[in-house]
């Protein structure tokens, strides 16, 4: 192997050892940490990754990506590992310390503000530091460079390439989709369907009926395991390490049931990246849309399809015999897809929930385009509200101050939950016509041959295609709304339009 080459990887491997470090003080923050110990973790977490900067942003180093890249003698893969890691590189170097430093101690100040605030219910406090945040994030998006829209700037972070252009077509046709499907429905069938999640079920028993659906889907318990914590979330330190969380609610059956598959989806993506790929491109997630289509995907078609709970509803019921001995699996199958329009986004149902996100993305948009200012921003929450979802929420808790996200600075992060969505929406559909019985292995409990699929065409690849590319070769064409419109009215309209 090239001498360079070879330095090269050691270095990113390098880093990729203190990035796991890194991840694993984040996990044990969320998982076992004493409650005390915060200020001297944020410290130790600080310190690494101001380490981790630097080792990467290193002059040498991009000498060394120079170099390569003017060589000849590297084979593709390697050559697109070079491009990825210049474009990272780049990325990196263009924020000074000082901003870097700015824009961390807002953060923390605009974080605090949005506890305080939510505990009050007073968006005004909180407004003052939103406005600073994007302030500071449009000087970003200045420094960092965009073709038309500032926004473009944020948007390009989570995943790249993605522009308002883009958004705004695909957006629209999205809510048209989807108030064309919601006006062939009735929803006033379903009154008080999901009131079978809401009776006593015991949380040991929860916990053991998630860890057998996660072995279910395919998840490696030899190189993971399940931790409980107030978020779930899932974390990978290497395809040899990827750690999910969840939480149970013994009132709520549904909140740990299909944040552990949603979980679990991620995890298996992670698992399933080239182990020789660690800390390089090519063993790296591609991009967080995608990564949400593989949540997507696992908790909504599969783990909220007839097919899957055919297998697992007799388990389920022998589990919680009590609960459900009574509820037909017809039932259930209709009580798991309940519509109803509501406040909270991560309450929302696979319909409602890209309204919330559509709200949220025309919202920032437009303050990045200075059409609107952070203290204008509860009115037009509310109106959005009632206009899309038909709700107006009492008070900004249940309104414009409940999600984290703006409170970190992260503006753009939001669109990438939707076109997860919707890429799980195409993927499932070509996993679907190239498993001509995917249906029945998933009623008989077999989810192999579809992680199978899902290793073979987008796990193995870790970033050595984007997004869009990615998605052309899987599919046989670029990202179509029409996929996850059909299977929403396919799926909705047998439920909700009386026979
Ligand atoms: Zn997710």
């Amino acid at each position: 192997m090239n001498e360079k080459y070879r330095e090269y990887q050691a270095r990113l491997q390098k880093l990729g050892d203190l990035s796991s470090a890194i991840g694993l003080m984040h996990w044990d923050t969320e998982v076992y940490m004493p409650k005390g110990a915060s200020p001297m973790r944020s410290r130790q977490i600080a310190t690494l990754s101001g380490m981790a900067h630097e080792m990467f942003v290193d002059k040498d180093f991009g000498n060394l990506l120079d170099d390569l890249r003017n060589g000849n003698d590297l084979h593709p893969e390697q050559q697109r590992n070079i491009e990825l890691s210049h474009r990272d590189y780049h990325k990196e170097i263009k924020l000074s310390t000082s901003f870097v430093e700015k824009l961390s101690r807002t953060v923390s100040a605009a974080f605090q503000a949005w506890e305080a605030a939510k505990q009050e219910d007073a968006f005004a406090q909180f407004a003052p530091h939103l406005e600073k945040l994007v302030e500071l994030r449009m000087e970003e998006a200045e420094i960092r460079g965009y073709s038309k829209h500032p926004y473009d700037a944020m948007l390009d972070l989570y995943e790249p390439g993605l522009e308002v252009d883009f958004l705004d077509k695909t957006f629209q046709e999205a809510k048209d989709g989807i108030r064309q499907i919601l006006q062939q429905l009735d929803l006033s069938i379903d009154t008080g369907r999901d009131a079978v999640f809401h009776q006593h079920f015991a949380k040991d028993k929860q916990w053991e009926f998630g860890l057998d659906v996660l072995r279910g889907i395919g998840y490696d318990f030899n190189h993971g395991r399940q931790d409980i914590s107030s978020h779930p979330f899932s974390i990978g330190f290497s395809p040899l390490d990827v750690r999910v969380t969840t939480r149970v609610d013994e009132m709520d059956f549904a909140n740990m049931c299909w944040s552990c598959i949603h979980e679990g989806g991620h995890a298996l993506y992670e698992q399933g990246l080239p182990v020789d790929g660690y800390a390089l491109p090519s063993g790296t997630a591609v991009s967080l849309s995608i990564h949400e289509s593989q949540s997507r995907l696992w908790e909504n078609h599969v783990g909220r399809g007839m097919a899957f709970w055919n297998h697992w509803y007799p388990k389920l019921q022998a589990y919680f015999p009590e609960q459900l001995a009574k509820v037909s699996l017809e039932d259930f199958y209709r009580a798991i897809n309940t519509l109803r329009p509501n406040l909270i986004r991560t309450e929302a149902d696979e319909l409602h929930y890209h309204l919330h996100v559509i709200i949220r993305y025309e919202i920032e948009r437009d303050l990045f385009a200075g059409s609107i200012k952070a203290s204008e921003l509860r009115e037009v929450w509310n109106d959005k509200y009632a206009s899309y979802l038909g709700l107006r929420p009492p008070d900004d808790r249940q309104g414009i101050l409940q999600d984290v996200h703006w409170s970190h600075g992260s503006f753009g992060y939001f669109p990438t939950y939707s076109l997860g969505s919707f890429y799980a929406a195409q993927f499932f559909a070509s996993a679907q016509e190239e498993i001509s019985d995917l249906d029945q292995q998933i009623s008989l409990g077999d989810c192999s041959e579809l992680l199978g699929w899902l290793r073979k065409n987008i796990h193995a690849h870790g970033r050595m295609k984007d997004p869009a590319d990615l998605c052309r070769e899987v599919t046989g064409e670029e990202l179509n709304m029409q996929h996850f419109l059909n299977y929403c009215s396919t799926k909705f309209k047998a439920i909700y339009v009386p026979e």
